[in-house]
C-alpha cells in the first residue's frame, strides 16, 4: 500500500470512527451499540463478517453476542476460553492475526460446524472496560482481499476500545433501569399493602371506637372510666395512623381526578384549627392564627386542602413540646396564597430538609423513635400540593423550630376597597 493510499484509508477510517463514537455516546441499548460497532469492524477491515464475544462471568466462557450478518443461530453460542482463538486473545489480553486458520493450534471448528460456516482467516482483538479489564473479544472474519494487516489490527483495536467502554456504560444503564424497575415494583407492592391494610383496619377500629365511647359515657366507675380513656386514646392514635395510610391512597387514586372548586382558604383554615383545638390543648400549646380579613379563594380539591393543612398542623403539634408555640398564617404574595405553619419545636437539621417530603422518610431511627407516625404526612402534603399547581418548602433549624410553607395560585380576589 502506498503512503497516499494509507493516508486516504486513515482519513476514511477516522471519519467513520468519529461518526461511530457519536452513535456510541448517544445509544443506550446494548444491542444497538454492538451492531453499530461490528458493522464498522467488518467494513473498515474489509471482512466478510465481524462479531463480538463477551465473557459470561458465571460460566467463564465467551459467548457470541452479535455478528454483522445478524445470524440468530450464532446468538449466545459458547466458545471455551481454552482451545479457541477468541479464548487465547482474551486470556493473553493481546490481539492475534490468523491469515490461515490451518496454521494455528488454537482454531476450534465447533462454531463453524454448528452454524454451517467456513472460516478462513481471523483478526481478533481484546475488548476492555473503562478500567482496562478484558470484557470480551472483537473478531473480524475472512478478509475479502489479501491478508489482515497491521493497519486492520490498529483499526479493530480502536473499535474494540471504544466498544468496551460504551458497552460497560450501557450495561450500567441497564442495571440502573433494572434497579429502578425493582424499586417501582416494591413501591407498588407497598402501596397495595397499605391500601388493603388501611381498609381492613378501618372497619373494626370504628366498631372499637364506637363501643368504647359508649361505655365511657355510661360508666360511673372512676377506675373503669380511666381504663376506658386509655383504650380510647390508643384507638384515636390508631385512627390517625390509618388516616395517614388512607391519605396516601387518596393521592395515588386521585391523580388527574380531582374535583376542582373555588375554596376560601381563610374559612377552611379557621374550621380546621377550631376542630383540632383539643390536641394542642392537651400539650398546653399556644396556637396563633393569622388570616387575611377577606376571603382568599384558590381553585382546588377541597379534600386535598383539608389533608394538607391537617397534616402540617398535626406535625407542628407532634414535634413541639409542652407549652410550645404554633402559628398558622395565610398571606398573599403577589398572585399566590402562602400558607405557613410555624412552630418552635425540635426543628430539623439541614441534611434532612429535602428528604422529609419523601414517602416513609423519618428522621428518627425506627427502633428508638419517640414520635409516632408512618413517615407519610409530608409526602402526601407535597404530592397533593404539586398535583394542583402548588409548591412546598421548609425552613428549619434544630432546636429552634420549623416553618412549613405551601404556595398556591390565587383564583380570585375581591377588589381592594377604595381608600
Ligand atoms: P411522620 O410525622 O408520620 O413521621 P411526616 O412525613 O409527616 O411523617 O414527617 C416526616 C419527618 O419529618 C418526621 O418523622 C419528622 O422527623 C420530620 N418533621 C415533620 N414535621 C416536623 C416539624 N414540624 N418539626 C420537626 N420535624 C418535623
Amino acid at each position: 500500500m502506498t503512503n497516499s493510499n494509507l493516508d486516504r484509508l486513515s482519513v476514511f477510517a477516522l471519519a467513520r470512527l468519529v461518526k461511530l463514537s457519536r452513535v456510541l455516546n448517544s445509544a443506550t441499548e446494548p444491542d444497538e451499540l454492538l451492531h453499530a460497532i461490528i458493522s464498522e469492524a467488518a467494513l473498515l477491515t474489509g471482512s466478510e463478517v465481524a462479531s463480538i464475544l463477551l465473557l459470561d462471568s458465571k460460566t467463564r466462557e465467551l459467548l457470541f453476542k452479535v455478528d454483522s450478518l445478524r445470524r440468530s443461530d450464532l446468538n449466545n453460542l459458547p466458545v471455551p476460553l481454552n482451545n479457541s482463538i477468541a479464548g487465547r486473545v482474551f486470556q493473553t489480553n493481546s490481539p492475534m492475526i490468523v491469515n490461515s486458520i490451518r496454521d494455528t493450534p488454537y482454531w476450534n471448528p465447533h462454531v463453524d460446524e454448528a452454524i454451517g460456516f467456513q472460516t478462513h482467516s481471523i483478526l481478533a482483538v481484546p475488548m476492555h472496560d473503562a478500567l482496562s479489564r478484558p470484557v470480551g473479544v472483537l473478531e473480524a472474519v475472512n478478509k475479502k482481499e489479501g491478508k489482515f494487516s497491521d493497519l486492520d489490527l490498529e483499526t479493530l483495536s480502536t473499535l474494540a476500545d471504544m466498544a468496551g467502554v460504551a458497552l460497560k456504560q450501557a450495561e450500567l444503564i441497564e442495571d440502573l433501569r433494572f434497579a429502578n424497575r425493582q424499586l417501582n415494583d416494591l413501591d407498588e407492592l407497598k402501596s397495595n399493602f397499605i391500601a388493603i391494610a388501611s381498609h381492613e383496619l378501618r372497619t373494626p377500629l370504628s366498631i372499637i371506637l364506637g363501643y368504647v365511647s359508649f361505655l365511657r359515657e355510661v360508666t360511673d366507675n372512676p377506675e373503669t372510666a380511666s381504663q376506658l380513656d386509655s383504650v380510647l386514646k390508643a384507638a384515636v392514635r390508631l385512627r390517625s395512623l390509618i388516616q395517614d395510610m388512607l391519605n396516601l391512597q387518596y393521592v395515588d387514586t386521585k391523580e388527574n381526578r380531582f374535583t376542582l372548586s373555588a375554596i376560601d382558604l381563610v374559612e377552611l383554615i379557621r374550621n380546621i384549627v377550631t376542630s383540632r383545638d383539643d390536641i394542642a390543648e392537651a400539650k398546653q400549646q399556644h396556637v396563633t392564627v393569622i388570616l387575611p380579613s377577606e376571603k382568599l379563594n384558590i381553585l382546588g380539591d377541597r379534600g386535598s386542602f383539608e389533608v394538607i393543612i391537617t397534616n402540617l398542623l398535626n406535625n407542628a403539634v407532634k414535634f413541639t413540646g409542652q407549652g410550645g408555640m404554633i402559628e398558622i398564617s395565610l398571606t398573599c404574595q403577589e398572585a399566590e396564597a402562602w400558607l405557613c405553619v410555624k412552630d418552635n419545636g425540635i426543628g430539623i437539621s439541614q441534611e434532612h430538609l429535602n428528604l422529609i417530603f419523601t414517602r416513609f422518610y423519618q428522621i428518627e431511627p425506627h427502633l428508638s423513635r419517640r414520635y409516632e407516625g408512618l413517615g407519610l404526612g409530608l409526602a402526601v402534603v407535597k404530592e397533593l400540593a404539586e398535583m394542583q399547581g402548588g409548591r412546598v418548602w421548609v425552613n428549619s433549624r434544630p432546636g429552634e423550630g420549623s416553618e412549613f410553607y405551601v404556595a398556591f395560585p390565587i383564583a380570585s380576589r375581591r377588589p381592594e376597597p377604595n381608600r
